[in-house]
């Protein structure tokens, strides 16, 4: 599933491609990927509209029209967006078609279906419920310590509170289970229960591990791919994540998978240990 660096660098990879193009037609393959609007109201909002500026929120991705509207894209499980010569065949599984004057296109793609497409005036993303109260992004200067710090005393585990767009957005399994790998904290334990020191460890790990995530253009695991068809890098910096049974490369112990929250967490036994948890 694509986190913020995956996110992001398809953003990076677009940009060069798709900003100044101007949209000729669009075509909306499965409907139900398409909120808020009509096939009709995307239509017309689309129909040679200039594409003015690329944003990236969380694991949004946001392109906007000088037409007043913006198209966001949540890419969920396995939705790709990719830029193609107008004749390339389109993949089997493409949810919507943006044509642009220069015989190019842009592919919105989704083996799993699971993808959105909103529609809405230019900046109204609070209509978007997975963008209402949307949390501070990992690098932005509004994640403070002190943001980070006062929101992990809650009655909730650690991983789970991670993974809520609320409190940081655009983390994923990933970059949580490395994150906390690299701050040597187990997934289980209580937000609470994170001294000052362990706080500051993971607060500085987030960070990093989104940062390194980024310019290594992402971590290919399964189906992510860039705007251009390319695989990031990341996969091969990982520590933990979907390395069960391996060893980890601080302390030599074997990687270990438990369910927390209902998702796979990653985790050495050695370096992420337990003792603190009620
Ligand atoms: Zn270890």
């Amino acid at each position: 599933m694509p986190e913020l660096p995956e996110v992001e660098t398809i953003k990076r990879s677009l940009e060069p491609l798709i900003l100044g193009q101007r949209i000729v037609a669009s075509e909306l393959l499965l409907a139900k990927a398409l909120k808020l609007a009509g096939p009709d109201q995307l239509s017309a909002a689309t129909s040679q509209a200039v594409i003015s500026e690329l944003l990236r929120r969380g694991k949004h991705l946001i392109i906007r029209l000088d037409t007043g509207y913006d198209l966001i894209f949540h890419l969920r499980m396995t939705g790709k967006l990719l830029f193609e010569p107008q004749e390339a065949e389109l993949p089997k599984h493409t949810t919507a078609v943006f044509y642009f004057a220069s015989q190019t296109k842009l592919v919105f793609a989704d083996t799993r279906k699971f993808g959105t497409l909103h529609l809405v005036t230019s900046g109204d993303w609070e209509r978007v419920s997975s963008l209402k109260g949307i949390g501070p992004e990992p690098l932005g200067a509004d994640f403070t310590f002190d943001y980070f710090y006062a929101g992990l005393q809650r009655r909730t585990k650690i991983k789970p509170l991670l993974l809520d767009q609320t409190f940081i957005a655009g983390l994923g399994n990933i970059y949580a289970d490395e994150s906390l790998f690299r701050a040597g904290i187990h997934p289980e334990r209580p937000a609470a229960s994170l001294s000052k020191a362990e706080a500051e460890r993971l607060y500085r790990a987030v960070r990093e591990t989104i940062a390194d995530g980024v310019e290594h253009r992402g971590t290919t695991v399964s189906d992510y791919l860039d705007g251009l068809g390319k695989k990031g890098t990341f996969q091969n910096l990982l520590a933990v994540y979907r390395r069960t049974g391996e060893v980890c490369p601080r302390c030599g112990r074997t990687i270990e998978r438990i369910v927390v929250g209902g998702r796979s967490s990653h985790l050495c036994p050695g370096c992420q240990v337990k003792s603190d948890c009620d």
